[in-house]
């Protein structure tokens, strides 16, 4: 059994609106949750106060919600609470991906389903962020950004043409004339180096070096981070990355740091590139990893720095889901 939550607001308190806003609030939490009314075992509604012309319940059952058992209540007055709301549980026989569903004014109760929003989530290499991300991202059913993907990308381009990543001018000069894209299949991130799909290339072990010392240059910052905030204007997403919080997105509406050992990092890489098939000793690894917090704390350019708001993780004896859980009560817990 599962239960989907949702609220509504009406304008005025009035019989007629009530039943409509009650009905488009039923019929959008079946819609969205694809939910047949047979499968709906209770409906239960609360409303505020100054909601006195009709009750929730009475209005579901007229709008054909009537299979099943339905319970009204009203709610205590309670300062700043959201006027004329009506609020909604509803269960149902199935196993199903739930969306809540906030309408109206009702949207500023959950923010975090219906506003756009940005999650910022910054660290070093193998701090555990990519893995984190896309979880958080998936929870929340809203995309996830890898950001590092994209400097992958030049440093790749550099590499096929032969141009060194030591080269401001040559980097720029090559970089003037590349694309490098996202796209998503089922959610994940797919991406594009001048239309060639490069999503596994970018991530040989030669290549991170590679997009860590072509990510110090201003161009080539600069055309990526305005790429990165062109997705994340419209779309509600997590951006993984170095600068986001204090670079990309200063505003965005959450941030986070995760940081761990470096030996814990690199033990984690290491696993993550035996699962993908590439082998590099530990100590090469380790040594890789320490010269890339170096190289990105140290440059000249938007530096791995945490945010002053950031809420900091230190994620080296944590799990991933207790880093994934800690992070969606910290977001639970703003809205
Ligand atoms: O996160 P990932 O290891 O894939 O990133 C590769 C490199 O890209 C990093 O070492 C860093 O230098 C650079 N990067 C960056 N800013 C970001 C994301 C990644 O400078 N927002």
């Amino acid at each position: 059994m599962k239960a989907v939550r949702g609220a509504t607001t009406v304008d005025i308190d009035s019989a007629k609106q009530i039943k409509e806003r009650v009905k488009e609030l039923l019929e959008s939490i079946c819609t969205q949750n694809s939910i047949d009314k047979e499968e709906i075992i209770c409906i239960m509604f609360s409303n505020t106060l100054d909601i006195r012309s009709y009750y929730p319940a009475k209005a579901a059952r007229e709008c054909g919600f009537s299979g099943n058992a339905l319970y009204s209540s009203l709610e205590p007055e309670i300062e700043g609470s959201l006027a004329r709301c009506i609020r909604v549980m509803l269960f149902v026989d199935k196993d199903i991906e739930i969306k809540h569903v906030y309408l109206h004014s009702a949207e500023n109760l959950r923010k975090d389903l219906t506003k756009k929003y940005n999650i910022a989530l910054d660290g070093p290499a193998g701090s555990g962020k990519s893995t984190v991300s896309k979880l958080i991202a998936k929870k929340l059913n809203i995309l996830c950004l890898d950001t590092g993907a994209m400097y992958r990308a030049c440093g790749l381009k550099c590499h096929l043409s032969g141009v060194s990543v030591n080269d401001e001018k040559a980097v720029e000069a090559i970089l003037k004339d590349t694309q490098i894209t996202v796209g998503y299949e089922n959610g994940v991130q797919i991406t594009y180096l001048d239309g060639k799909d490069v999503s596994s290339d970018i991530r040989k072990p030669e290549i991170s070096m590679l997009a860590s010392a072509v990510a110090a240059w201003p161009y080539v910052r600069t055309k990526m981070v305005e790429a990165q905030r062109e997705i994340a204007k419209n779309t509600s997403c997590v951006l993984d990355g170095r600068d986001i919080g204090s670079n990309v997105l200063p505003n965005a509406e959450y941030k986070f740091f995760l940081t761990a050992k470096p030996e814990i990092r690199a033990k984690r890489r290491a696993e993550e590139n035996a699962a993908k098939g590439f082998s590099q000793p530990f100590d090469e690894i380790l040594a890789d990893i320490i010269r890339r917090d170096e190289q990105d704390i140290n440059r000249e350019v938007a530096p791995l720095v945490k945010a002053k708001d950031a809420v900091e993780v230190d994620s080296s004896y944590m799990s991933i889901d207790e880093v994934v859980n800690f992070i969606l009560n910290k977001i639970q817990e703003k809205v």
